[in-house]
This record gives structure tokens, C-alpha cells and sequence, in this order.
């Protein structure tokens, strides 16, 4: 068959082009991809997903991990997709424009994503989906697990004591069973709109014919110190001489390309079983200094799980809406809902942006108020399969009258609150039977939001955990180059299974148990006629909530456009500290935080959030300037 191309490779040269002409552009080829692909139905679609792809010109991007680009905010009418790379973001339109389902272009976002955003998320890692049908809202999670071998003391130290993090996350102690392939197969088997192996088509182009470094790749890769430990890893990122490939470097990964193939041809399995998952279980038993638990039936038998979502009520009078997102093992909706329905219960809602920006009378109360939900969230949430709810429902925890009572221990002008403890939500007789986990730190993952020409939506966010995840790259030993990265998610357990008082850890290790997550894939609705109104969420760890809660908080409440919310500035309180986004406040700001008694420190506060949000006039999208995120859609 006549391949399809019309480049070789990409490159990272920006081009004079918006996004809506690049979209366009590419439609002509995928089009005739789809008519190929349709007509070769009968003869097999393995010659379909051979057809070369496009390798569509780059947009502007930043120049650096941490450079903030001013983004143009995005308008449309019908569909858009919005993702942290341009190469995965044109690959989600191109399936939209082909006829798919939002589920259809967040697959073929997904598999690009695993090969030039190989430092946040791919078919090594985990996910959460929120699909919205048109009628009905389902959670689709596809967190990893903990492997059948796996204990409580995982992260302990040979003297009893927890380990130091890096020493956990590189090599193959931290590696969950991957979850988010199956789990975006079983969205597909009710969602999707075109065939499997179409939508790994662009990923499979770009995989074979190569793809340019991204600036944000090579500032990761530059800055790496463990990925080079990985002789797989070792010989794909870096040159014989060992730097780190630079910025537009064209970057072959034969290896990914012949596993997304055989995934698009024989699905899931081809990676969960057999001679892949053969490779996987080798790189993290045989790792030389710190191998880990994973089997191959440990492989065979991950079944990703489709949960009711869990929704709150949030009032902006006159309007309400419905926010939905991940219930545990996921923190991230219950803490956002906390924090913002905690929030209600301050004169928080009548304290307008000061020049712009959060000023410091709304910082102080979203922090405390963001103090007592990280409480919560400390000591309650963990996978409900072996963790109950408190008062026998996760909605416990956001309840109004629960939150008011924890509302009166802020006091508005401050000082902050000395203390802050879990609540006791349904008021129990017993003690407090878990133990606070300890905020450990987590950096990593990707956003992707999509809405298609039905209404119908998602929002996913997906992971590998810390950036490069534990640094194992998977490689079959066929002589190819590359491969695909192997998740660290395990370290999202806590390393001490007990606390002081040796009371146990909600969110201790055990075998088959899946690892609290802060991932925060949200949508939002009007309550009163249940349209969409919001698909969003971000990468940052335990950060994301407040990233999150951010952008929810700037356009419903402050009423900005997705781009606006997204470029305030960040902020954020877990367990006491208030941090602020480094060089975007006023040092006034600061200094009547600290005058309230509030520690304040000031860091890059690097979100990667997606947002494609209703308009009157149609739908508007923003993407997150401080990565290389953009929306396409039309
Ligand atoms: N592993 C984290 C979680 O699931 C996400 C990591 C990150 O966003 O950096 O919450």
C-alpha cells in the first residue's frame, strides 16, 4: 500500500500558522487515511495502521521547563481537544475531524503522548477518564496496582525506617501494574466511534519516521541524573557521549512503534501479556540495585474498574453547578470540593481579584480552608476496595453542615489556625482508627480534555508518576531502538504503613491495592439542566488540586475565560506552608501573608492544566503556558 507521507519527521521550527489552519491542514490526509482504512476494513486493519501519518509542524512552544508562554486562549464551535503537546493534540484532532469519538482522539492523544511527552504519562502508567455521554457521567479508573507480592513494608528500610524517595522511585521497587491501556480499551468498547488500530496510526508514523525533541524534553532530559542508569533508556535519550539530545533533535523509537502496533492490531493483551509484559517483568526483578514484585500474572489479571462519579453541588448564585470527577482512590475531587465548599463558609465569595491576581485577604482563607481538607484527605482516603469511607460515604467529607463546623476554626483576618486535625464527619463515638499519611512529594503526568461533534466529553488525566517515572525503559531485545517507560506510582502509598502511635495508615502498600492519587480530571455541569459546562484538570502531583481548584475557582466564580483562569497564578497549602508562584504576586502580597502568621515560600509552581469550557457563543479552550500544551478544534 502507498504510504501516506507528507513529511519525514517533524520538526520544532515554529511556524507563522494558528492552530485552526495547522487542524485544517491536517484533515486532508487523515481523511483520506480514514477512506483508506474504511475500504481495507475486509482485508485487514494491520495494512491500515501502516499507512505513514503526517508529522505536522510545530507550534510555538517554551524554551524552557519553566518559561511561561503567553497562550491566545482558543474559540470553537463543534470539537476540540486540548493536550500538553502539539504532535498528540493535532493526532486527538485529526480523529475528531475523521469522524471519532472524544474517547477515539483521547487514545490516539494518549499513544503520541507515550512517545514525545515520554517524561509524564504513556502505556507504562496509570489514568482516571471521566466520560460524559450526554445523559450520563462514568469514571473510568485505570490507576495502577500494587503487585500480589507486594507488602507494607515496601518502603521500609532495613532498620524499619521509610526510605528516602529517589532511592524508591528509580528502578523496579515502585512499578504498579499499568492500567491505562486496558483501561482506555474498555471506554473504547463503549465509546469509540473508529477502529482500535486507527487510532494508533499517528503514534506508530511518529514513532517510525521520528519526532522533534520538544524544548521541554530536553530541558527534563538535561537536567536528568538517573534516566542514564537505564542502558535502554541510556542509548535512546543520549548521544554515544552521553548529553542529552537538544531541542528539535529528530528522535526515532522503532521499539514503541512495533508495540503500538502489535497493540493495535491485537489489543491490550499485546502489551499485558506475552513477550512485552515478558520484557516489563525483566526490567523490574532483574533491575541491579533496586528490583521489584511485578509477575506476569500480575500483568494478565489488571482489570481497570468503572466507578459513579463523584459529584458536588458548588452555588455561584443565581446558578449551580455539578462537579464531577474521580471519587477514591483519587483525592483530587473530594479535596477540590472541600476546599470550595469549605469556601462558602467565608467571606471568601465576596473578595474580587486585586489588580488581576488572588489578593491576600482570598489567599488566606483559601489556604486555611485548603488546611483542613488536606487533613481530611491525610488521614481518610485511600482505594475503597480496602479502605471504607468515613460515615460510609466519601460524600461525607464535603457535606455543607460538616464543612461549616470546619469552617469556624478560620478566622478571616487571621492569625492561622495553629493546629489543623481530620474532622469526624457522621459525628462517630469511636476514635480516629487511621494515622495522617505524610505529604511526600510527586512530580509528573499530563492532561488531556476533548469534547466531540455529539456533546459528548471527557477529561482524563494520565501518569507514569515522577518525571520519567522509576527510569526503566521496556525493550523487547529484538534489536530495536527505544521503548516505553515504566511507571513509579507505587510511591503514591505511604512509606510508613503506621503512624506514631501505631494507629495504621489509610493509604498503607498492600497486595493489589491501587495508590491514593491527587488526579483531578474534572467536568462541570449546570445542576438545573445538566448541560456541560467545563472539562479540564492538570499534571503537579498532590498540587493538582489546587491547580484545579484554581481554574475552577477563576471561571465560575470570577467569571474569566479557561485561558485567563489558567494563567493566574498558582498557589497552594497542603499542610501549613502557603506557596506561592514564584515572581507572579506582589511582595505585598507575601508580606501580609506572613503579617497573618502564614510561611510563605515562593517556587515555580509548574502546571500543565487543559480547559475547554462552555462559552455564550460557543466553546472556548486554554492550555497551560507554562508547558507546551495546545487546543485544536473547530
Ligand atoms: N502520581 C500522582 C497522582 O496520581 C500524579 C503525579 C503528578 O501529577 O505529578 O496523584
Amino acid at each position: 500500500m502507498e504510504a501516506l507521507r507528507l513529511k519525514s519527521g517533524s520538526r520544532a521550527t515554529p511556524l507563522p500558522v494558528s492552530p485552526r489552519t495547522l487542524g485544517a491542514r491536517m484533515l486532508g490526509p487523515w481523511v483520506l487515511l480514514a477512506v483508506r482504512c474504511g475500504l481495507l476494513l475486509g482485508a485487514g486493519l494491520w495494512v491500515c495502521v501502516q499507512a505513514q501519518t503526517t508529522a505536522p509542524a510545530a507550534i510555538a512552544q517554551p524554551e524552557g521547563a519553566s518559561k511561561i508562554v503567553q497562550n491566545p486562549g482558543w474559540h470553537f464551535q463543534k470539537q476540540a481537544v486540548a493536550a500538553a503537546n502539539p504532535l498528540a493534540t493535532e493526532a486527538g484532532y485529526a480523529m475528531l475531524a475523521a469522524g471519532g469519538s472524544a474517547v477515539d482522539a483521547a487514545i490516539a492523544v494518549q499513544m503520541v503522548l507515550t512517545l514525545v511527552e515520554p517524561q509524564s504519562s504513556g502505556i507504562g502508567g496509570g489514568a482516571f477518564l471521566m466520560h460524559f455521554d450526554g445523559k450520563n457521567v462514568q469514571a473510568y479508573d485505570g490507576r495502577e496496582t500494587a503487585p500480589a507480592q507486594a507488602g507494607p513494608d515496601l518502603f521500609l528500610a532495613t532498620d524499619g525506617t521509610p526510605m528516602a524517595m529517589k532511592q524508591a522511585i528509580v528502578g523496579g521497587r515502585a512499578v504498579g501494574v499499568p492500567g491505562a491501556l486496558r483501561m482506555l480499551a474498555m471506554a473504547h468498547a463503549a465509546h469509540g466511534k473508529l477502529p482500535w488500530a486507527f487510532l494508533f496510526a499517528p503514534a506508530i508514523g511518529l514513532a517510525r519516521d521520528g519526532f522533534a525533541v520538544s524544548p521541554r524534553l530536553a530541558a527534563l532530559l538535561a537536567a536528568e541524573t538517573a534516566l542514564q542508569k537505564d542502558p535502554v533508556a541510556a542509548a535512546y535519550f543520549y548521544d554515544p557521549q552521553g548529553r542529552s539530545w537538544p531541542a528539535g533533535h529528530l528522535l526515532r523509537n522503532p521499539e514503541l512503534g512495533a508495540v503500538l502496533q502489535r497493540i493495535a492490531i491485537q489489543g491490550p493483551d499485546a502489551l499485558m501479556t506475552g513477550e512485552v509484559a515478558q520484557a516489563m517483568v525483566q526490567s523490574v526483578r532483574q533491575h541491579p540495585s533496586n528490583p521489584g514484585l511485578l509477575q506476569l500474572s500480575d500483568l494478565a489479571s489488571y482489570r481497570p474498574l468503572l466507578r459513579e462519579a463523584l459529584c458536588t453541588a458548588y452555588t455561584v448564585a443565581p446558578k449551580t453547578y455539578r462537579l464531577c470527577g474521580m471519587p477514591p482512590p483519587s483525592s483530587g475531587m473530594l479535596t477540590i470540593a472541600s476546599i470550595l465548599g469549605t469556601l462558602d463558609f467565608t467571606p471568601a465569595a465576596s473578595l474580587p481579584l486585586v489588580s488581576g491576581r488572588p489578593g491576600a485577604d482570598w489567599l488566606h482563607l483559601y489556604s486555611e480552608a485548603a488546611r483542613l481538607a488536606f487533613a481530611d484527605r491525610a488521614a481518610y482516603v485511600a482505594d475503597p476496595a480496602f479502605t471504607p469511607a468515613p460515615a460510609g460515604d466519601w460524600l461525607s467529607l464535603v457535606q455543607p453542615a460538616y464543612l461549616q463546623a470546619r469552617a469556624a476554626a478560620i478566622a478571616p483576618h487571621g492569625p492561622v489556625m495553629p493546629q489543623v486535625q481530620a474532622g469526624r464527619p457522621g459525628a462517630p463515638q469511636e476514635p480516629l482508627g487511621w494515622a495522617p499519611m505524610a505529604e511526600q512529594t510527586e512530580h509528573g503526568t499530563s492532561h488531556i480534555s476533548v469534547l466531540d461533534r455529539w456533546g459528548h466529553a471527557l477529561a482524563m488525566t494520565t501518569t507514569i508518576e515522577d518525571a520519567f517515572g522509576a527510569r526503566l525503559m521496556v525493550n523487547r531485545g529484538k534489536g530495536l531502538a527505544g521503548g516505553f517507560l515504566l511507571n513509579n506510582q507505587l510511591t503514591d502509598f505511604s512509606f510508613s504503613p503506621e503512624g506514631a502511635d501505631g494507629k495504621p495508615v489509610a493509604n498503607r502498600v498492600q497486595a493489589g491495592k491501587r495508590p491514593r492519587s491527587s488526579m483531578a480530571p474534572t467536568l462541570v455541569f449546570d445542576a438545573d439542566s445538566g448541560a456541560l459546562q467545563l472539562s479540564g484538570g492538570s499534571p503537579g502531583g498532590a498540587f493538582i488540586i489546587h491547580f484545579t481548584a484554581k481554574t475552577l475557582y477563576g471561571v465560575l466564580r470570577w467569571g474569566l475565560s479557561p485561558q485567563a483562569a489558567i494563567d493566574l497564578p498558582n498557589f497552594a497549602n497542603m499542610e501549613g506552608t502557603t506557596f506561592l508562584e514564584k515572581g507572579r504576586f506582589a511582595p505585598a502580597t507575601a508580606a501580609a501573608l506572613q503579617a497573618r502568621g502564614h510561611q510563605v515560600l515562593e517556587i515555580p509552581l509548574t502546571s500543565g492544566l487543559q480547559v475547554i469550557a462552555r462559552t455564550p457563543s460557543g466553546w472556548a479552550g486554554g492550555a497551560d503556558g507554562r508547558r507546551e500544551g495546545v487546543v485544536l478544534g473547530d
